[in-house]
């Protein structure tokens, strides 16, 4: 109930908006559920200005979007993009509804972005620490700044988990970095689901990015139904999380991402899904993927092994925890963070980078 009041509060004191106050600018996304702009505000609400903003126009799948985006707000803020507001605008000519979610903008850059740049992970060190140049260039000062970007990734899983929700796109696109914060922060919450009342509206007919999604993909979405009413999913849901270990989704995603910052040849898309296929043939056993890949590999498979093994081999050690056939049998994003890989400095080690 507490909840619900303070739903009601904010109502009262936080300024709302519809959808004449906002100019929409260029078109930044589209999905199968909505449309994404940049935009600012037409006047001034409420004192404060918000000049940049972001827009998402979403079908009625948004009301969910908004949803996840509201406790995230309240439970999490620092993990996601800084959520403004959501609303519901009803279209003319019985045409239906559809909803509109505001963030502020971010930054110019999604961890996608980043990674295309052939200057990557330096690109983001740059932004993170500005011109820091102790280390001469090479695996460990790469290292070194992708654990950095792990941490962060993972420490952001690890609150949305602890809130209950697990987010099912996680993916390089859905992770922007914030130039004010100066880290990367997770977005998109549309395929998001809420394990403590249930909430899981996603179609079945929707299916998860397959570049990212973990082997089970199928079997979440038919185990974990639509939404039972609020007192029933409060008493099933630990019982639900217990059983189905279903956060272990993100961390194989996360995964993925990580194996991608370390191999530069995986940062494309023909290659990663050519990366999946081999590992569903190894029947998802990493080390047979390495036996199967590094004898032939090139400087970039040679470099990405290097980095890997670096401080007694504890990234590929990690990376394996990560992806793994069974959830239950994957680490847990708050696991991973204590895993020797984040814990570790490095012979090197310096605070600076952590
Ligand atoms: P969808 O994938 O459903 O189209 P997203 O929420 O992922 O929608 O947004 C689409 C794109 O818009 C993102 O990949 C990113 O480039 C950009 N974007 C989304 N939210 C923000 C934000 N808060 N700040 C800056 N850019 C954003
Ligand atoms: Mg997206």
């Amino acid at each position: 109930w507490d909840m619900f009041v303070l739903a009601k509060l904010e109502r009262i004191i936080r300024p709302s908006y519809k959808k004449e106050d906002f100019a929409l600018g260029k078109k930044l996304g589209e999905g199968a559920f909505g449309t994404v702009y940049k935009a600012s505000l037409v006047k001034n609400k409420g004192g404060k200005s918000e000049s940049e903003l972001v827009v998402k126009k979403a079908n009625e799948y948004g009301a969910v979007e908004v949803w996840m985006n509201e406790r995230v707000r309240r439970a999490c803020s620092s993990s996601c993009a800084d959520f403004i507001h959501g609303f519901r605008e009803t279209l003319n000519k019985g045409k239906g509804e559809e909803f509109w979610l505001v963030w502020r903008y971010e930054g110019d850059a999604t961890l996608d972005d980043l990674m295309k740049d052939k200057n990557f992970p330096y690109n983001v060190e740059e932004m993170i620490y500005g011109d820091v140049n102790e280390l001469p260039k090479g695996p460990e000062r790469e290292n070194r700044i992708i654990r950095t970007m792990m941490r962060q990734i993972m420490s952001s899983l690890k609150n949305l988990h602890a809130i209950g929700i697990i987010h099912r796109d996680i993916k390089p696109q859905n992770i922007i970095f914030s130039q004010e914060a100066k880290t990367f922060k997770i977005i998109d919450l549309g395929a998001a689901a809420d394990l403590r009342v249930g909430i899981n509206y996603v179609p079945k007919e929707f299916l998860l990015d397959p570049r990212y999604a973990a082997p089970e993909q199928y079997i979440m979405s038919t185990q974990t139904p639509s939404a039972p009413p609020p007192p029933v999913a409060a008493a099933l849901s630990p019982v639900l999380w217990q059983m189905n270990v279903p956060d272990r989704f993100d961390v194989y995603s996360a995964g993925l991402i990580f194996l991608q910052m370390v191999f530069p040849n995986l940062r494309t898309d023909s290659p990663l899904i050519q990366f999946n296929r081999q590992l569903k043939r190894c029947d998802y056993d990493l080390v047979a993927w390495r036996e199967l890949t590094e004898p032939r590999g090139n400087a970039d498979i040679r470099r990405g092994f290097e980095i890997l093994d670096l401080d007694e081999g504890v990234g590929w050690e990690l990376l394996q925890a990560m992806v793994r056939f069974k959830g239950r049998q994957r680490i847990s994003a708050q696991q991973a963070l204590d895993h020797p890989y984040f814990i570790r400095d490095g012979l090197l080690g310096t605070t600076l980078l952590q």
